[in-house]
């Protein structure tokens, strides 16, 4: 038995055969072999390639019919570059002719098919070059490790450096019970997709790949982080006492959801849901949200390879705001790049920078077509229940005004091809972007209301990547400039009388209610699954004694000062 510790990033247990996924591309020097040991490099190679092929093949057919068509794409294309006579006699060729190890001429012949692809104008085929990593990574992993045969995905718990949204839910429909990367951090996208899906997650456990092995059993808890690898007896009774306690947790939270979200001395605190799926906005509507807060259209535009059409934006949008029957949808406007890159070729692929890049309304304003797109798509929904308009990654007034100014010219269009448009629907910016929190009196005047998106407005505040693990300390919401900040924003929006929301996830961590409260929050924006435990936190407390703390939480000039209060203003 093992025990390693990783971050809890998506809460849930776990219990199930290990699948583990090597870097896609190992970083190996050029490595040569004696003239001897030529053959049998080359039947080492040669087996894993037919590993490789066999797995795909296994996949192919398990999942036929199950899954949609941009899957069965992927896999075509896996599947033919495995039998590529050009691939393997190349591969042949570097450790016959150059006597390169096995992995040193995967790596070569990688590189060389990867400059292909990079040179071409499609978009399309060079985004092929992920799949070409995919294949190449899978043909490195049977070489080094003794491919156990383990069958299919369904209950194995996938052990990766990393995991990309856009892969979670297709995982999850092939029935992975959880994940463990060595790489990644709690506030990825990956990670809220994982808390959406309600998969166990815990990312950052930097030994793992070098501790499991595919086949070992593991027990993970994306609650603590803690992985068990081979349990023993005493921890398959623990992780059936965890099932147990989370059951009855669920069950004691349950009693709270016709209950109203009231702290002690009864303020009124709104409770909006942040959402992904369908399943997102059936959760929210049964803990009684009183609208969405925030609806992130980017995964509609992930797993796919072509952009999504109006008609199909139109028909997504439209059904949420149908779900929610009359409270409002708060739909915010394609926020990709970044670590949200999508495969249409619609992101830029080689941004030095992307999180500075063109990501956000920055990306939408660029591509005027596929704006318009998404904008006629929300508006025409607008007919069908109340709908809010959120833009992403706002630095500027101006970027504000590019939205309305389209949305008018859009509305007035859509309206004389004789679509329902509802009036005056609310424009709002996120908060995500520091010049957007310091200079927001510049701008108030433009927007409706205000959404602080915190998972990156701490990273480009503090100077901190979100998904780099190697600054994940740093990368915190408690620290004084990001309280003091927090409370410059909801003081100027009070003071202009324009309703503001917290929709990063700090909204959805309980721990951190008292703290919001005490800065003068009154409206959260929150996955729906953290939704009661936030309930009940607010349900504890006593506003008027909580923002007469405010002061002493201000001035703690440390991350341990903000800890200190929040222990001190924790419930028992
Ligand atoms: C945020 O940045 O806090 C936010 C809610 O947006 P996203 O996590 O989608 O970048
Ligand atoms: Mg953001």
């Amino acid at each position: 038995m093992t025990r390693l510790h990783g971050l809890a990033a998506s809460r849930g247990t776990a219990l199930g055969r290990a699948r583990v996924r090597l870097p896609h591309v190992q970083e190996t020097g050029e490595k040569r072999i004696a003239a001897s040991a030529v053959e049998q490099e080359l039947e080492r190679l040669h087996r894993a390639t037919d590993a490789a092929r066999a797995e795909m093949r296994e996949l192919r057919s398990r999942l036929q019919g199950a899954l949609p068509a941009e899957v069965g794409e992927f896999l075509d294309l896996h599947a033919m570059l495995l039998d590529d006579p050009e691939l393997l006699a190349a591969l042949d060729e570097l450790v016959r002719g150059k006597r390169y190890s096995a992995s040193h001429a995967l790596r070569v012949q990688r590189d060389r098919l990867a400059q292909v692809f990079e040179g071409m104008e499609d978009a399309y085929l060079k985004s092929r070059i992920d799949d070409l990593d995919h294949v190449i990574g899978r043909i490195h992993s049977f070489l080094h490790k003794r491919a156990t045969h383990v069958k299919g995905l369904a209950g194995e718990i996938l052990v990766c450096e990393n995991v990309a949204p856009s892969e979670l839910a297709q995982l999850q429909s092939q029935g992975v019970v959880g994940i463990v990367s060595s790489g990644g951090s709690v506030l990825s996208h990956s990670a809220i997709l994982a808390r959406s899906l309600h998969m166990p997650l815990v990312v950052g456990a930097s030994a793992v790949l070098n501790k499991v092995n595919d086949g070992d059993v593991m027990i993970l808890d994306g609650g603590s982080g803690e992985i068990v690898i081979e349990p023993a007896s005493s921890d398959l009774r623990q992780y059936r006492a965890r099932q147990r306690e989370l059951a009855r947790e669920q069950r004691e939270l349950g009693r709270l959801r016709a209950k109203p979200t009231r702290t002690l001395d009864g303020e009124e605190i709104t409770l909006l849901a942040n959402a992904e799926s369908q399943d997102d906005v059936a959760q929210a509507h049964a803990l009684g949200a009183r609208g969405l807060g925030l609806y992130r259209t980017e995964f509609l535009f992930l797993q796919r390879n072509h952009l999504p059409d109006e008609e199909e934006q139109f028909r997504a949008y439209r059904d949420t705001v149908l779900g929610m029957s009359g409270r409002p949808v708060t739909i915010r406007t394609l926020d990709l790049g970044a670590d949200k890159a999508d495969r249409t070729g619609l992101v830029m692929g080689n941004e030095e920078n992307p999180a500075l890049g063109l990501r956000g309304v920055r990306l939408s304003l660029a591509n005027p077509k596929v704006a318009d797109t998404q904008l006629r798509a929300i508006l025409r929904a607008s007919g069908y229940g109340p709908v809010r308009i959120l833009v992403p990654m706002v630095s500027s007034r101006e970027e504000i005004m590019a939205v309305r100014r389209r949305l008018s010219r859009l509305a007035a269009l859509l309206r004389n091809d004789g679509h329902e448009v509802a009036e005056n629907i609310p424009v709002g910016a996120m908060i995500e972007v520091p010049a957007a929190a310091i200079g927001l009196e510049c701008f108030i005047d433009q927007v409706d209301f205000l959404s602080i998106g915190t998972n990156d407005l701490v990273q480009y505040l503090l100077a901190a990547d979100r998904n780099n693990e190697a600054v994940s300390e740093l990368y915190s919401p408690l620290h004084p400039a990001v309280l003091r900040l927090l409370w410059q924003v909801i003081e100027t929006a009070r003071r202009h009388q324009t309703p503001v929301a917290v929709c990063g996830e700090i909204a959805g961590d309980a721990q951190m209610t008292a703290m919001l409260l005490a800065l003068g929050l009154t409206e959260f924006s929150l996955h729906p699954g953290t939704l009661l435990e936030v309930r009940r936190a607010i349900r504890e407390v006593d506003l008027t004694g909580l923002r007469a703390q405010a002061p002493q939480l201000l001035a703690a000039r440390d991350r341990r000062g903000i800890e200190r209060w929040i222990n001190g203003n924790a419930r028992d």
